[in-house]
């Protein structure tokens, strides 16, 4: 009885030290950062207006559970400005007529293709003929994708564990991390938090995100041979509203966004292709403002932001460069590709070791 007794009383300590525990991260998962960033506030900074959206998302045109006027509704709720719709289908139709502005934002649609090689998004390309779908056979989509004058994203690279893209490919693109294979790779781990699902959801998905070392390297690796965009991916299915605050992609504009769809679609596509963006994790810290820019034979980047991070530049797979300042100057030692990473410094419910900012690359001089 007396044991029961204190099996019981050590049950009840463990459970209240849990909710204690619990209780404490909630409370002290803060958003670093400020201010919506709807298309009307869209900020100038310099010549540039930045917007912000969500890539890789699936509606009921392909296995998503909501349809794309609900998925309109919840991400202008969570004020983003857009959302790059990549719903399967070789390509999606019925996404593709489901583009629009809806609820004040962009509903830009692309496709997700299941190829030999895994799968594929397309963005920004012309509507194929109806009778002629994207090829199965991943080098043939990217080339059919590109002569439409799209471009193409190998998604999840490492879904099936290993690399199953070759080493050349005719591919611009690559997911750095995405959300759906993190919750599915890190959910165990991520079982103490899942309370906060409830109260807190971002919480939670922050914690399944690990370091996506594997794919940084590969990145790198891509890069002695041709330029490559990374991206942060959000591959929604469900839950829409926490995971549109999790990883946007910040899109850097000459000009604001035009009033007419097909133009500011075309404004926003353009800037994608020529990897005038960056991407963060903005539910652990809102990234909107930061730079990363060749002048003069000299980089720089500014980091605008009150709290503490730091900036990593790296070269060929290497470290070159770190600060902690919010504007910092790089003069390569050699030409070749560079690229910024920004970390977060103080309490953060993101692992120290994931990238809070992932810039795209930039070439400086004349490709050995
Ligand atoms: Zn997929
Ligand atoms: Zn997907």
């Amino acid at each position: 009885m007396t044991v029961k007794r204190a099996l019981g009383r050590g049950l009840l300590i463990a459970f209240l030290l849990y909710i204690v525990w619990l209780g404490w991260q909630i409370a002290g998962f803060r958003e670093y950062g400020t201010g919506p960033s709807r298309l009307r506030e869209s900020v100038s900074a310099g010549p540039e207006f930045e917007i912000e959206g969500v890539y890789h998302v699936h509606s009921r045109f392909s296995d998503g559970r909501e349809t794309v006027d609900q998925i309109a509704r919840t991400a202008a709720r969570k004020n983003v400005d857009f959302i790059l719709l990549t719903d399967h289908g070789n390509p999606n139709q019925k996404a593709l007529d489901a583009q629009g502005r809806k609820e004040g934002v962009l509903i830009i649609a692309g496709t997700e293709i299941s190829t030999n090689r895994g799968h594929l998004i397309g963005l920004g390309f012309a509507r194929p003929d109806p009778s002629r779908p994207f090829s199965r056979e991943a080098e043939a989509a990217a080339l059919e994708i590109a002569s439409l004058g799209g471009f193409s994203i190998i998604a999840h690279p490492y879904a099936k564990t290993r690399w199953s893209w070759g080493r050349q490919g005719e591919f611009d693109g690559l997911e750095i991390m995405d959300m759906d294979s993190a919750a599915k790779s890190h959910f165990l781990r991520t079982l103490p938090y899942l309370p906060a699902l409830v109260v807190r959801p971002g919480l939670a998905l922050l914690k399944m995100i690990r370091a996506p070392k594997q794919t940084l390297r590969k990145w790198d690796e891509l890069l002695r041979r041709r330029p490559v965009l990374g991206f942060l991916s959000a591959d929604a299915h469900f839950l829409y509203g926490p995971v549109f605050e999790i990883f946007h992609l910040h899109v850097l504009l000459e000009k604001p966004p035009a009033e007419e769809f097909e133009t500011a679609k075309r404004q926003i596509l353009d800037s994608l292709r020529r990897g005038r963006f960056f991407s963060a994790v903005d539910a652990a810290a809102r990234a909107r403002g930061f730079r990363f820019w060749l002048q003069d034979g000299s980089f720089h980047a500014a980091a605008p932001f009150s709290f503490a991070h730091e900036t990593a530049i790296i070269h060929d797979g290497r470290e070159v460069y770190r600060s902690r300042d919010a504007a910092l100057t790089f003069s390569p030692p050699q030409p070749g590709v560079y690229r910024a990473e920004v970390y977060l410094r103080e309490r953060s419910p993101l692992a120290p070791d994931v990238p809070w900012i992932i810039s795209n690359p930039i070439m400086c001089g004349d490709r050995k």
